[in-house]
Order: C-alpha cells, then sequence, then structure tokens
C-alpha cells in the first residue's frame, strides 16, 4: 500500500482514506494506491461495500499540481482508468465528500456509485479557469446525473455549487449534517446487494431550450472573448447528447488534449503558478513576523479612499476614514453606503451584512482618532506637498509601530517617507481602481521599509482577498512605469496615420479590456498631461514627442468626466464615439510634424503598443524593480485589463519567442527613434535563446 492510502475497515465496510496533503491531490502514488485499494476490496469476499474519503480538510482538490508538466500526470492508472475500475465493482462504491470535491477529485466522486456529502461541501469543476475542460469523465458524467442546463454551468463558468444544490440537481444522493463517514457507511452498508447505478448507463439529456447550445456559444463568445476553453466545455457536453459514452469520454480525451498543448492553458497555468509565485517572500529574513492589523485609517474619502475603506471592511477590518471635511466626508461615507446598497440590490450582500459594514468604517475629521490605528493608508491628492503634510501629521499621532502606508500613483516613497521619524514604517500600497473591485495591489517597497512591514503588507493583501504583488521604488513602480512607452507610442501611431478607434479596435481584437484611448479617457487626460509636462522638461534635445494629448486636453477635453476626450460622449452614457474633432486635431499634428500619413496594420498597432511594454519590463527586471517576469505578467492581466489568455506581456514575449520581439524592436528603434532603444536585458536573453520566464528571481538584475 502507498503511502498515500489509508484503509481501514467498519464491519464489512472498507474505508479508503485519500492522505495527500494538503488537498489529497491526484497524484501519480495516490492514483495508483487507490486502483490496488479498489483492488483488493473487490477480491476480498469479507467486504459488501465500500467508502472513499478524504484525510484532512477535504476530499480532494483536483490533480496534483507538483506533477503538472511531468509523466507522472498521465501514467497509468489514469482517472479513467480509475474509473473503469470503479464502474467494474461489484460492491457499492460511495464517495463520503466533507469540504471539496473540485476537479478531477469531483470526476473521482461522479465515478462511484453514490456521493453523500457534508452540508458545506463544495462541488466544482474549476478546470476551464486553467484554459482546460474536465478530463477525467466530467462532462459526459455530469450531464447524464443533473442535465445538460446544470452542466454547463458548472463546467463552462468553472464555479462549484454548494451541498444543497447538488443534492436538489441529482449531482448528491444524500446531504448529512453530523458524522459524515459513519453516515456514509450507513449509507453504503445499506446499498449492499442492491442493483447498483452507473452514471456511464444513463442517457444525458438537454433539459433546455433546443438552441441551448448554440445559446451558450454565442453568449461565451461575448462574455469572454478570445478563450477556447469555455467553446470547448460546450462542446464536450453537446457531445454527451448524442455519443455513447465510451466515444464521449474519447471525444472530450481527445480535445483535452488539443487544450492542454494549446497558448491558452499554458498562459493561465502561468498566472496560476505566477500567483504562488508573488506571495513568496524569500528575500525577506527567516523569522520575519507580520505586525497584526485590527484597526486601519484612511485618509482622504475620495474615490480610492471610499474603495480602500471597503475592501477592509469586506475583511471584516475597522476602520476609521479621515477627511478634511464634513462634506467631503458625508460625500464619501454616502458613497460607501450607496455601494453597498447597490450590491444588496442585486441579492449579492444581505441587509444586515450590509450595516455590519458600514457600521465598521467611522468617519472622522479629526487625526486624534489614528492614535490606535495599526496601520494607516493615505488616499489624498497626488501631491508630494500634501503627502509630506498627511505624514509629518500621522508621525506625530501614530502610535509607536503603526505602518505608514501611501496609496500613491507614481510618488517617490523614499521622498514620502523622508519626512517622518520612522521611515522603516512607510511602504507604498498601491491599489487599483475601483479599488474595492480591482484585486491588484502593487505593494511598494521603499529603501528603507523593514522586513515585517513588507511582509504585513503582503499578508494583509491576502486578507483582503487581493493579489499582492510586490515590486520597488521608482517613477510609476512596475504597472505605470510601463504603460508610459505605450501610451506615447499609441500616441505616435496616432500621428502616423491612425485614429483612437482604429488603434483600440486593434487592441481589442487581440483580448485587452478596453482599448488605449477608452482608457485614457475613462482615467482622465489630465493625469497624463501633468506627468507629459514633468518629462518635457527633462526630455532629452531631439527626443521624438506628440502635442496631440496636450492639443486634446487645451479643449478642455479630460475624458469622460468632461463628456470628451480622444472620444465624445452622448450625455449620461460612457460609450466612446469617434469625433471629427480630435480627427482633425490630429491630422493638424501630423501636419505640423512633418509626418505623412499611412496606412497601419493591425498588426503593427499590437506590435508596438505590446513591445513597448515588454522593452520598458525587461528594463524594470533588470532594475530588479520588478522581481520576477511573472510579476508583470500578474500585474498587466489583474490591472491593466492585458488578456489572460496570452498570459501577460513577458509570458507573451516568450511565447512569440524573444529573438524575434527583439529583432522587431530594433527595427522600430530604427524607423521611429530612441524610445525603442532595446532593453539590454532583451538583448541578451534574445541572443543567448533565453526567456524571461527561466529567468530565477532577481536572477535579471544581476545579468
Ligand atoms: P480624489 O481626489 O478622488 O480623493 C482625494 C481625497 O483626499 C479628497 O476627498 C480630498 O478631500 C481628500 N484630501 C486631500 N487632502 C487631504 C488631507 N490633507 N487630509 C485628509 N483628506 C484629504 O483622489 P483619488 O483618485 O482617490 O486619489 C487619491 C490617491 O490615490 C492619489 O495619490 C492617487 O494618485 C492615488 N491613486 C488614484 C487612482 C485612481 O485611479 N483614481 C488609482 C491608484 C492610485
Amino acid at each position: 500500500m502507498t503511502a498515500h492510502i489509508h484503509i481501514h475497515r467498519d464491519g464489512d465496510v472498507a474505508l479508503i482514506r485519500l492522505e495527500n496533503p494538503p488537498v489529497n491531490g491526484l497524484g501519480f502514488e495516490l492514483r495508483q494506491g487507490l486502483d490496488e485499494a479498489l483492488h483488493a476490496a473487490e477480491a476480498d469476499t469479507s467486504v459488501r461495500a465500500v467508502v472513499i474519503y478524504g484525510g484532512g480538510k477535504m476530499f480532494c482538490g483536483g490533480a496534483d499540481i507538483r506533477q503538472f508538466n511531468t509523466p507522472k500526470a498521465g501514467a497509468e492508472p489514469t482517472l479513467r482508468s480509475l474509473a473503469t475500475r470503479l464502474a467494474a465493482s461489484t460492491k457499492p462504491v460511495v464517495a463520503a465528500i466533507h469540504g471539496m470535491a473540485l476537479g478531477g477529485g469531483l470526476e473521482l466522486a461522479l465515478a462511484c456509485h453514490y456521493r453523500v456529502a457534508t452540508k458545506v461541501s463544495q462541488l466544482g469543476l474549476p478546470e476551464v479557469k486553467l484554459g482546460l475542460l474536465p478530463g477525467g469523465g466530467g462532462t459526459q458524467r455530469l450531464p447524464r446525473l443533473v442535465g445538460a442546463v446544470q452542466a454547463l454551468r458548472m463546467i463552462v463558468t468553472g464555479e462549484p455549487v454548494g451541498a444543497e444544490a447538488g443534492l436538489t440537481c441529482g449531482l448528491l444522493d444524500a446531504v448529512v449534517d453530523g458524522e459524515l463517514l459513519a453516515q456514509a457507511t450507513a449509507f453504503a452498508r445499506d446499498k449492499a446487494g442492491a442493483a447498483l447505478p452507473l452514471v456511464s448507463r444513463m442517457v444525458a439529456r438537454n433539459d433546455g431550450a433546443a438552441t441551448l447550445f448554440d445559446d451558450e456559444r454565442v453568449r461565451l463568445r461575448q462574455a469572454k472573448p478570445g478563450f477556447t476553453a469555455p467553446q470547448e466545455c460546450i462542446n464536450c457536453v453537446e457531445q454527451a447528447m448524442v455519443l455513447d459514452f465510451e466515444a464521449g469520454l474519447d471525444y472530450e480525451r481527445e480535445r483535452f488534449g488539443v487544450l492542454v498543448q494549446g497558448p491558452e492553458s499554458k498562459a493561465l497555468r502561468h498566472l496560476f503558478f505566477a500567483e504562488r509565485e508573488a506571495a513568496k517572500l524569500d528575500d525577506l529574513p527567516a523569522g520575519t513576523q507580520p505586525r497584526p492589523i485590527h484597526h486601519v485609517g484612511v485618509i482622504g474619502a475620495g474615490t480610492m479612499g471610499v474603495g480602500i475603506a471597503m475592501s477592509l471592511a469586506n475583511a471584516g477590518l475597522r476602520v476609521t476614514l479621515l477627511e478634511m471635511r464634513q462634506a467631503a466626508l458625508d460625500r464619501g461615507l454616502g458613497m460607501i453606503r450607496d455601494n453597498y446598497a447597490a450590491t444588496a440590490a442585486k441579492g449579492k450582500l444581505s441587509a444586515a451584512e450590509l450595516e455590519r459594514r458600514v457600521g465598521l468604517i467611522q468617519g472622522t475629521l479629526s487625526y486624534d482618532a489614528l492614535s490606535d490605528v495599526d496601520l494607516v493608508i493615505e488616499a489624498v491628492f497626488e501631491e508630494m506637498s500634501v503627502k509630506h503634510e498627511v505624514f509629518e501629521r500621522l508621525d506625530r499621532v501614530c502610535k509607536p509601530g503603526a505602518i505608514l502606508a501611501t496609496n500613491t500613483s507614481r510618488l517617490d516613497i523614499d521622498q514620502i517617507a523622508a519626512v517622518v521619524s520612522r521611515p522603516q514604517d512607510v511602504i507604498g500600497l498601491h491599489f487599483f481602481s475601483p479599488a474595492n473591485m480591482m484585486r491588484l495591489l502593487e505593494v511598494v517597497r521603499g529603501a528603507k521599509s523593514a522586513p515585517d512591514v513588507i511582509m504585513t503588507a503582503m499578508r494583509l493583501g491576502q486578507q483582503i482577498k487581493k493579489l499582492p504583488v510586490l515590486v520597488g521604488n521608482c517613477d510609476g513602480f512596475v504597472g505605470n512605469r510601463m504603460v508610459l512607452p505605450q501610451a506615447i507610442e499609441a500616441e505616435f501611431l496616432l500621428e502616423e496615420g491612425a485614429t483612437p478607434e482604429q488603434v483600440d479596435a486593434a487592441l481589442k481584437d487581440c483580448g485587452m479590456a478596453m482599448g488605449r484611448f477608452a482608457v485614457a479617457d475613462l482615467a482622465g487626460l489630465d493625469i497624463g498631461w501633468t506627468i507629459r509636462k514633468r518629462m518635457a522638461e527633462t526630455r532629452k534635445p531631439g527626443t521624438r514627442s506628440s502635442r496631440i494629448l496636450e492639443r486634446v486636453c487645451a479643449l478642455g477635453r479630460f475624458g469622460q468626466k468632461t463628456g470628451a476626450g480622444f472620444y465624445r460622449y452622448e450625455a449620461g452614457s460612457r460609450t466612446p464615439l469617434p469625433d471629427p474633432v480630435v480627427h482633425g486635431l490630429i491630422d493638424e499634428c501630423s501636419l505640423a510634424a512633418g509626418i505623412p500619413r499611412r496606412e497601419i496594420s493591425d498588426a503593427e498597432i499590437v506590435e508596438r503598443n505590446v513591445y513597448a511594454l515588454v522593452n520598458e519590463g525587461a528594463r524594470l527586471l533588470a532594475e530588479g524593480i520588478a522581481r520576477r517576469a511573472s510579476d508583470i505578467d500578474l500585474i498587466y492581466v489583474n490591472g491593466y485589463g492585458f488578456p489572460p489568455f496570452r498570459g501577460g506581456p513577458m509570458f507573451y514575449a516568450d511565447t512569440v519567442g524573444l529573438d524575434k520581439v527583439y529583432a522587431r524592436i530594433r527595427e522600430f528603434h530604427q524607423e521611429h527613434g530612441d524610445q525603442w532603444e532595446p532593453a539590454p536585458l532583451l538583448a541578451q536573453l534574445a541572443a543567448s535563446g533565453g526567456r524571461f520566464q527561466d529567468l530565477g528571481d532577481s536572477q535579471a538584475s544581476t545579468q
């Protein structure tokens, strides 16, 4: 018997426990052990029924990700062979599910004769989230058990269902309160000798509209443009309606094979592992412990302060929100209540929970209310003098050991820290807008940020269900520093012959959540204009620059908030509409700069936008501002709408091949100017056949 399986007996019932912490992943050894245990139970005449259950906190979380991409992943016995053995069993086999049964774990349970779960169990097939489909028979068994509508819902969204829903739809045979194992054992014993239900012999039925599958295909093409796995999931469930069981399994296997080798799944798995990597803090001294955080101060109840306060309250933290004036405070607190009320109106928040969260956020005009906070997050105007004034006051009132964080988008963390007596307690917590919705959190370490302050910030990010990524301090940190050369390049494209709508359409076709100019209009053009004015002061003579943004802003067009920017907007609408005024203005800029307008292909638009990111990303890696290429990918996918199925800009560049990317950047350098000077790290990797994803942590910065 292997170490991953434990067998014991309760009278005439054999109890097989899955033992592969932390999630009982279906690794090769566990599958082999289970196969042997089932074989032994079948051969043992004193056994009349079998119960399979999970040790630890759950039944089974699915494939063992540690064996992803290793020969063990596909080695016999596979899940399909195990299912065949289960189907051949003459004795009832019951899956006793506590905690979660996910992916292969649920597929294993589906292959058993019966499924019994606790009230709090969760059952799901999340493979689609990794660009895959359930390849262990899930797409064929689930619709046979629960019908096409529910099967599609579970397989295509990847979202789990609870035990009650599982019972209602027929996925579960019983839901128990109390001792699961004893009740599942009694259930199994009760079924001994009875005719055994086999899912494989059931008929899959379309219990929805005749057009169910086509409707779903159309819906998902709109909801998840560019993703292929959801479409393949639909195809598999549809095939379950027409093919016999074995042929359906073959179809599922074949499509799984295509997806697992394809770029989408590789990209999504890259992002999955990237999140795990981003959480690692190996470079902090051993033994570093986070500081306890119970009460948080937020300074400024504007756009960001409101969202940050909500994120904290959502995780049950007590918040004191400070403003300069009562009216601003009232407006902020009102926005918080309105936001929660909107969620409650959608049925996603109970009235009691709404009150609890609102009650966790106390408003104040007095810094004295911050004397006992464990952490304070400043979100006031983006002006160094204002930040200094706030930090000086915080330094006076906050208790020793309180962490002083700033939500600045691009100001120098060290310069902010310079005005306090405790720079080791200062750190950047760069939330993204809207802060209560966006997952990304750049944790910006200053030169003097203490290890335990960094660790606390990262842990807090996780606690409030964000995706914290640790980055270094520079103008714009990782995300906003990379976006600048891209934004400038997009304007050069306008100057050379493109329109805002052409650039945006090309980027959206490539999978970006929004086009560059639609995003700029949403964020507000005045911010970018201020940055450009600052850049102009230090720009090397002869460096190319465009006046388009300045000209648009000079018309008082600051984006959506003024009803016009690169696009025009009808009153009350957020839909960007092409504007002849902007077209005329762009033409004038081309003429004034002596640039003949030409046809620009969508491919060139995408290359120049994405490679501008990649080139700056390579510099950030070399400077050690980004710890690893996958951190940059996480930032771009989660904060800037980069398509997840392309894995982020650095992964995408690896996929294209860094030699090809480098060659294109050199061409751009010759044709379009010094902003395209290739990053030395990119040049090195291109020459050596390397990839960003193979650079070890901080290896890039020492090359
Ligand atoms: P905002 O103008 O909406 O809100 C700022 C608030 O701070 C205002 O309500 C103002 O009354 C208050 N305030 C100003 N000085 C104060 C002081 N001395 N004490 C107390 N309150 C004060 O601005 P915002 O968009 O929320 O941005 C706040 C910070 O977050 C800035 O540093 C900005 O760069 C950063 N940020 C903004 C975004 C974004 O998309 N808006 C995203 C990330 C980071």
